[in-house]
């Protein structure tokens, strides 16, 4: 099997990257390999430094990755082709609305925040031109309603649990092209899992959701569907989430205060085989 890891360097790696990265490379088993994926797509938060922490990090918990690595902002070609399939299908269309306007106009609110309720999807074609041709900033979502008239009921398959039915509205129409980047989250992912040909995707249970959406847009470009495995999040002390915000926990801070990979290990409960 070929599993990936792909982190985002936004910040630095903390104990939960530890144990996502190793659970990530264990689970395509010992006749298998992890790709690492860096997921910068955003220009304004991604740093080198960082960057170079992630493979400091990763290289410093006895992990090795095949290389080169694939870094998403050299690649914006192909989300670029993706998005124009999906545009000539008929599944997209622009939204203006600010992260204001979203939360203000949103009276449904998901694990993610405000969901989107749709305004900019009943505007009129004349309206849009007009925008557009004004030079409104504006973002490109998916109609996941008219995506799912498309492909039908659609199924993932998580590694312990089974199949899982996809509800494509769960968290409202996403964006997949930002005001600033011509991608997003969602369609970069799913491209990429595509072209590196993976099999199985091992990440934390925080995007259990961003599955039904991934799931949806791989049926759209006529992608086949990776197994998933999600794995339960490690919690701090208070049974928060950890995060990169909390500087406490991260890898190369713990590191410079003398703790070994046993000490990180132990910490987050990970037994090797
Ligand atoms: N880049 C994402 C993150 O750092 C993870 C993407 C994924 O595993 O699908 O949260």
């Amino acid at each position: 099997m070929l599993a990936r890891f792909a982190p985002s360097p936004t910040g630095r790696l903390h104990l939960g990257h530890a144990y996502a990265a190793l659970f990530a490379w264990r689970a395509p088993g010992r006749t298998g390999t992890c790709l690492l994926r860096i997921e910068d797509i955003d220009p304004d938060r991604c740093r080198p430094d960082y960057e170079q922490g992630i493979y400091d990090d990763l290289a410093w918990l006895g992990l090795t990755w095949p290389t080169p690595v694939r870094r998403q902002s050299q690649h914006m070609q192909d989300y670029r082709a993706a998005l124009t399939r999906l545009t000539e299908m008929g599944v997209t269309y622009p939204c203006f609305c600010s992260r204001q306007d979203v939360a203000r106009a949103a009276t449904a609110h998901g694990p993610e925040g405000a969901i989107y309720p749709g305004t900019c999807r009943t505007l009129d074609a004349a309206t849009r031109a007009d925008r557009i041709a004004r030079g409104d900033a504006h973002s490109i979502r998916l109609d996941v309603a008219r995506g799912a008239a498309i492909t039908g009921p659609l199924f993932w398959d998580e590694r312990d649990e089974g199949r899982i039915a996809v509800d494509p509205a769960i968290g409202g129409d996403p964006v997949i092209a930002r005001r600033d980047v011509p991608t997003s989250y969602h369609l970069s992912v799913t491209v990429d899992d595509h072209l590196q040909q993976i099999t199985l995707v091992p990440r934390g249970r925080d995007l259990f959701l961003a599955t039904h959406v991934q799931r949806l847009l791989q049926a759209l470009l006529g992608f086949a569907a990776p197994l998933y495995a999600h794995h339960a999040l490690v919690l701090d002390t208070d049974g928060q989430k950890l995060s990169k915000r909390d500087h406490a926990t991260a890898l190369a801070d713990l590191r410079a205060e003398g703790w070994s990979v046993a000490d990180v290990k132990k910490r987050i409960g990970w037994q090797d085989d």
